[in-house]
């Protein structure tokens, strides 16, 4: 475990998906389980720092890829939290809409595994969210819609802190901030979209789904980024028109 903020633990930090924990007195918040298999670890972690399975009060998730859903239901059920997730994203967290048609080989392959390996029961019950939704004990929490990796992938800007957690709308890739990924994106013109809504947003520290998190300016780091995929499409542009 690390600690991004005086409250915030990246737990299994190094590991291929980040799940967050927002931990304050009257409760603790989860962002994202990891992939199935995850929650003992999850609650193990949480131990060390004195928190009780019984703390955790929302577990919410950024969106409904097996990666950081995977562990929800094991979860809920050993904590008894409230599971929040965005309305649009509801049916792929049931089971009942495949996360894409794979478009190539790495996405076949990758469907595949998920099928097949990250399989985990649905949730019984789940919050659903819209843009400025509220969670339950977490009030000063703002949720926003951030399409586009899939259809109700959400960020939660935590003022307090000047953080956001950003889900794969944003990755970190070896320090180098990635925008939406080019494999396992729904609607990428929408996901530049939500970058763009994002470089909007007043914060410092980014968390996101993937590598480690980003201190300190973090907001103009996501500005230069729409910059360099501005360049980049003109170019292309450019070159199309030739
Ligand atoms: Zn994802």
């Amino acid at each position: 475990m690390k600690q991004a903020k005086p409250n915030v633990y990246l737990l299994e930090p190094g590991k291929f998906v980040n799940i967050y924990a927002i931990v304050r007195k009257n409760g603790v918040l989860l962002i994202d389980t990891g992939t199935p298999g995850k929650a003992d670890k999850i609650l193990r972690e949480l131990a060390g720092i004195n928190v009780k399975p019984s703390d955790v009060k929302a577990i919410v998730i950024t969106h409904a890829h097996p990666d950081h859903a995977g562990s929800c239901t094991a979860l809920m059920k050993k904590t008894h939290a409230k599971l929040y997730i965005h309305k649009d994203d509801l049916n792929m967290l049931l089971g009942k809409a495949p996360p894409r048609e794979p478009r190539d080989l790495l996405e076949k392959i990758v469907a595949f595994m998920s099928k097949h390996f990250f399989k985990y029961p649905p949730p019984e019950d789940a919050v659903l969210l819209n843009e400025n939704s509220s969670i339950q004990g977490f009030e000063d929490l703002k949720v926003i819609h951030t399409p586009g990796h899939t259809p109700g992938s959400l960020s939660i800007l935590d003022v307090k802190n000047t953080t956001l957690f950003c889900g794969d709308a944003i990755n970190n890739r070896a320090g180098k901030l990635i925008g939406p990924h080019k494999h396992f994106t729904f609607n990428r013109k929408q996901a530049w979209r939500s970058v763009a809504k994002i470089g909007a947003l007043s914060f410092d520290t980014l968390c996101p789904g993937h590598g480690p998190w980003i201190e300190d300016g973090a907001q103009k780091k996501v500005k230069k980024l729409l910059v360099a995929n501005e360049h980049y499409r003109n170019k292309y542009k450019g070159r199309k028109k030739q």
